[in-house]
Order: structure tokens, then sequence, then C-alpha cells
């Protein structure tokens, strides 16, 4: 079958499908999987992918619980309900999957191996992968740095998670295509970003590519396709924030912190509660409530009354609205996510 792709030009760079994914991509033996954590440019992909004519029954969604189902902390409360919600308003099959305990239990871990990983199928079957046993200790928060391997939790809740859940769940011998939302204009890391690579779970029998599909994306069509698709956003970005990932992200700004601490007080608590616990602060020389008391929240009086709610329970709201508004977050530059 053959696809006319629509191309389009952003600003700097145009969007472009590279060769050796299109060929994949609209091969029909070939799996699409988005990683999905509920956010504007997870969002965004997968309406690419539907504007790019790739077949529902083709598109499989992954979300990983950052906080592996153990204490509520790091992630918005809402965001399992989101995912779920938009998962079903687009009939779309969603994987769930969790290293167990999350963040914190990895903050907490002492002369042992990382936690197990689990994952949930679409259809309701849980799976568990065990991790290998070990002996080290990390006894700390995760470094506010770009540097993964010291910025443990993106790679240790999310990454590793992932991969470990598409090399164990699916066939050795299939294609796979696995869309991760990262885009250039979001920092001069990303920026340097290959648009696709091999995925590491790709074997000699399993071919599988990592295709960044919003690289070159502009934030300004990211909210063309919410707008197009009529899409409600995550509740965080009607509060405000500008990007979505953890609640607690370690590269909050200032401002961001007063505003969790408008909307979620205990967290903060909590987490003086931990750096005293840990004798380990998240920011070098300066505890957690100082870093709140330099901010100011920005959200807006309207907003916190219609979506405080909703984004500290379970999002109800319907995936698709009647009039799309632009969120309070959209073009923001509080910074509320992974470098
Ligand atoms: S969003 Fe922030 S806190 Fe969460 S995994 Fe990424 S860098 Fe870590």
């Amino acid at each position: 079958m053959t696809y006319q792709l629509p191309l389009f030009e952003i600003e700097e760079r145009p969007v472009v499908v590279p060769t050796e994914v299109e060929e994949l991509l609209y091969d029909s033996d070939t799996e699409v999987l988005v990683a999905f954590s509920g956010g504007k440019d997870s969002v965004a992909m997968v309406l690419y992918l539907l504007d790019l004519g790739i077949p529902k029954e083709r598109i499989i969604l992954h979300h990983h619980e950052v906080d592996g189902r153990g204490e509520d902390l790091f992630d918005w409360p809402c965001t399992p309900s989101y995912c779920e919600a938009f998962a079903e308003a687009f009939n779309l099959p969603l994987v769930f999957s969790w290293r167990e305990g999350g963040i914190l239990r990895e903050m907490y871990r002492q002369n042992e191996g990382l936690q197990d990983v689990r994952y949930r199928t679409a259809d309701g079957d849980e799976a568990l992968l065990k991790s290998q046993p070990g002996s080290s200790t990390r006894m700390k928060f995760p470094a506010v740095a770009a540097d993964l391997r010291t910025r443990w939790c993106s790679s240790v809740v999310k990454i590793d998670v992932l991969s470990r859940v598409i090399a164990s769940s699916y066939p050795k011998g299939g294609q796979l295509i696995i869309c991760t939302g990262e885009r250039r204009e979001e920092s001069a890391g990303r920026a340097t970003y290959k648009t696709h690579e091999k995925y590491r779970a790709s074997t000699k029998k399993r071919t599988a590519i990592q295709w960044r599909p919003v690289i070159d994306f502009r934030e300004k069509k990211v909210w063309a396709l919410y707008e197009k698709y009529k899409v409600q956003p995550h509740p965080c970005y009607m509060l405000g924030w500008s990007r979505c990932s953890c609640q607690i992200c370690i590269f909050s700004s200032p401002n961001t912190w007063a505003a969790i601490d408008e909307i979620a007080p205990w967290k903060i608590d909590r987490l003086e509660e931990i750096e005293n616990d840990l004798d380990h602060t998240l920011y070098n020389k300066l505890r957690i409530r100082q870093k709140v008391r330099k901010g100011r929240s920005f959200i807006p009086r309207e907003m916190l009354e219609r979506w405080k709610g909703e984004a500290m329970g379970e999002f109800i709201s319907p995936i698709f609205v009647d009039k799309w508004n632009q969120p309070a977050g959209a073009f923001a530059s509080e910074e509320s996510g992974a470098v």
C-alpha cells in the first residue's frame, strides 16, 4: 500500500519521516509503540501518527508509572486516569509498566539490586520481570544534572522499564518502531538527539527502531494538533505547567515549586522529611522549603478552582471538547521537566 506523506514546514526544520523509518512504519507487520506519558508531546505523537495514516490497530501506548504503585509522591495523581481516558477515547491499547516503588524506593536503595519491573497489558494481564540481585546503595535524591548516569530517575523508572518490557513482551522476530517524544526546542541536550536510531531492545532477529516523530515540532505545532482533534490537555497544562512529566520534577523552577506547594503542600512536607531522613538535599546547599520560598505560584485563580480537584485526583472530564481553548501552560517558560 502506498501512502502520501504529508510534509509541512516548521520555523527551522521541515518535519519529515526518515526513509528508514518510513519503510518500517508503513509495513503492516510493524507494531508502533508510543512512550505515552500523557504530556503534550506524547499526545502530539499519537495525533501525528493518525495524521500519517497509521492504522490504530498497529499503535500501542506504553505508560510508566513513576511512583511504581508505591507511595504517591512524584507523579501527578490524575496521570494514569488521563492516559486511560485518552486511550479509550481513541480506541488504542494501553500498557502500564512500573518499577516497584518507583523513584522513592530507588532513592532508599541500600545494599540491594534494582527493584523488579511489572507491567499490565491492555487486556489486564500482569507480568513480573525480576531484576538481578545486587548490593549497591543510593540513599540520595537523583542529581539535578543532564547526565543520565547521575540523574538516574529517568533511566530507572522510564527508559530501562520500557526496554525491559519490550524485550520480554514482544515477539523475538518482530518489527517494532518505538516512538519517544523529545523535541529539539525543549533543551540544548535534546537539540542534539538523533531523529531515529537502533533501539536497545533490537536483536539479530528483532528489528526495533527508536523514532522521535516530533523532534522538529515547534510547540505551536503540538497545540495545533490538540486543537485539530479537539483534545483536552492533561490538567497540569490547565493549571499553568509548561511540561507535564513528574509533578515533582527535580528540574522544577522556584515558581513551579511554589505552585506545587499551593496544590499539594503535603508533598513539600514529605520531601522535607526525606531530606532529613537521608541527610541529603535535592539542591546543593538549599533545602526544598527554601527553594519553594524563592518562587511564586503561577496558577490562575479560575483554573485553580476548576482543575485542582482533577489534577490531584482522578481525571473525569471528557477527552474530546466542543470548544478547544489554549491551556494556561501553553508557551509558558517555567522549568518543570527533564532537560
Ligand atoms: S520528569 Fe524529572 S523527576 Fe521525573 S524522571 Fe524525569 S527528570 Fe526525573
